[in-house]
This record gives structure tokens, C-alpha cells and sequence, in this order.
């Protein structure tokens, strides 16, 4: 598939949801994928990536920001602390909050930097116990904790279990949203982005659909 393949199976998705189209952002999942690909979505124009390791995002998007303007870049892996600070210097969107310590070191950083990522919390949706997230009836408290740091929270995210028919996670999310007043939902990959899109999603992250398979994980 191409890029354009999947934005009109996103217009498609949107259209059939009663949904505008701008409703809903493509980030374009370019983790291990080999430098050409991303070039090549680059030069088409398309602006919004996502990467999971801050260290692999250091090592190639620098060259590519200083060449291509307005790119808007979106960790998509676990954070561990003692990168908080080259995640905030080189990310616009982190979705992968999920304790109140690294949120603290995120208001910190942001504040000391000046600098502050739009976030979402990352949901556990199917209380996986080897999958990073808070669980669904911690994440009132974990949203309510970051809005006393003065953190602002964008909205949610999940990854739902591979085994599962993702639509009730997808609905579990959007419920928590709401409930915290949150409008972000990150949710749907290449599998499921459209099942995500007419759940609400307004971010989903799409990688090997535009890019073709990763070889590496
Ligand atoms: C890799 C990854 C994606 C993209 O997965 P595809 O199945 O290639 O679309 C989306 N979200 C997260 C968190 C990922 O790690």
C-alpha cells in the first residue's frame, strides 16, 4: 500500500463514521524502516511520524528536521526516565505516560527546557501483564496527578491484545476519555485503524501498511 492508499481508506473510514476527514490524524510508523521509505513520505509531502526508541529517533531525524519543515514527530514506545530529557528536546507528541514518576520528570524537563510535548496516557486495556500502561482503573487518578503537576493531557492510548477483536478496547478507551474530559484518542494500527476510526480515534498509527513489513523489531 502507499500513503495515499491508506489516507483514503481513512477518508473512507471517516465518511462511513459520520466523521470529518481532518478529524483524525495519520501518524506514519517509521521505526527500523530503512531511510529511503521514510524519505520517500517526506518528499510526498506527509508531515506527522512516529518512532518507538528515543535512541533510534536521535540517530535519524536531526538531518531529516533540519531539511524538511513542519514535521511533527510522536513517541510511540515505553520512556524510560533517564531519557526523558532527549525525548522532550526532540518530540512534539508523547503517548506513552504511565506513571506519575516519569510524568514528573517530564513537568520538570519541560519546564527547565521550555518545552512542553503534548501527552497522552497510555492505557493497559487488556491488563496484559507483560504490556507497558496504566491499568483502566488507575487512569482517572494518573490523569487528575498530571493535571496537579500542570501537565496538560491531550488524551489517551492503547495497543490492544493481538488476540483480541480490538472494538471493545477501542470502546473502554474512548469511555475513559470522556469521562476525563480528554478529546485525544491514539488508537488503531494497520490492522485495525478503521474498526479504531469508527470507535473515535482521532490518531492512529499506521507502519507497515505504508511502509511495507519491518524486517527488524
Ligand atoms: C509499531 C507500532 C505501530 C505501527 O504498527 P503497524 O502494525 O506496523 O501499523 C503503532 N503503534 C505502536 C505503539 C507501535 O509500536
Amino acid at each position: 500500500m502507499s500513503l495515499s492508499d491508506i489516507t483514503a481508506r481513512i477518508d473512507a473510514a471517516c465518511t462511513d463514521a459520520n466523521r470529518a476527514p481532518g478529524d483524525v490524524s495519520l501518524i506514519a510508523v517509521s521505526k527500523v524502516q530503512p531511510d529511503a521509505r521514510v524519505e520517500a513520505v517526506l518528499q510526498s509531502g506527509h508531515r506527522i511520524f512516529g518512532e518507538n526508541r528515543v535512541q533510534e529517533a536521535q540517530g535519524k531525524w536531526p538531518a531529516w528536521l533540519d531539511r524538511f519543515n513542519g514535521v511533527e514527530l510522536h513517541l510511540l514506545g515505553p520512556l524510560q526516565s533517564n531519557k526523558v530529557r532527549p525525548a522532550v528536546e526532540l518530540f512534539d507528541v508523547i503517548h506513552t505516560i504511565d506513571r506519575p514518576k516519569l510524568a514528573r520528570r517530564i513537568a520538570d524537563i519541560a519546564q527547565e527546557l521550555g518545552r512542553a510535548p503534548r501527552l497522552f496516557v497510555q492505557v493497559n486495556t487488556g491488563a496484559e501483564p507483560q504490556k507497558a500502561g496504566v491499568l483502566p482503573d488507575g487512569v482517572d487518578a494518573l490523569v487528575a496527578e498530571m493535571r496537579g503537576m500542570d501537565l496538560s493531557v491531550t488524551g489517551l492510548m492503547c495497543i490492544p491484545p493481538v488476540e483480541d477483536d480490538p472494538a471493545p478496547h477501542f470502546d473502554l478507551l474512548a469511555d475513559l476519555a470522556a469521562r476525563n474530559g480528554l478529546d485525544g484518542l491514539s488508537m488503531g494500527m494497520s490492522a485495525d485503524f478503521e474498526t479504531a476510526i469508527a470507535h473515535g480515534a482521532t490518531h492512529v498509527r499506521v507502519g507497515s501498511a505504508i511502509f511495507g513489513a519491518r524486517t527488524a523489531a
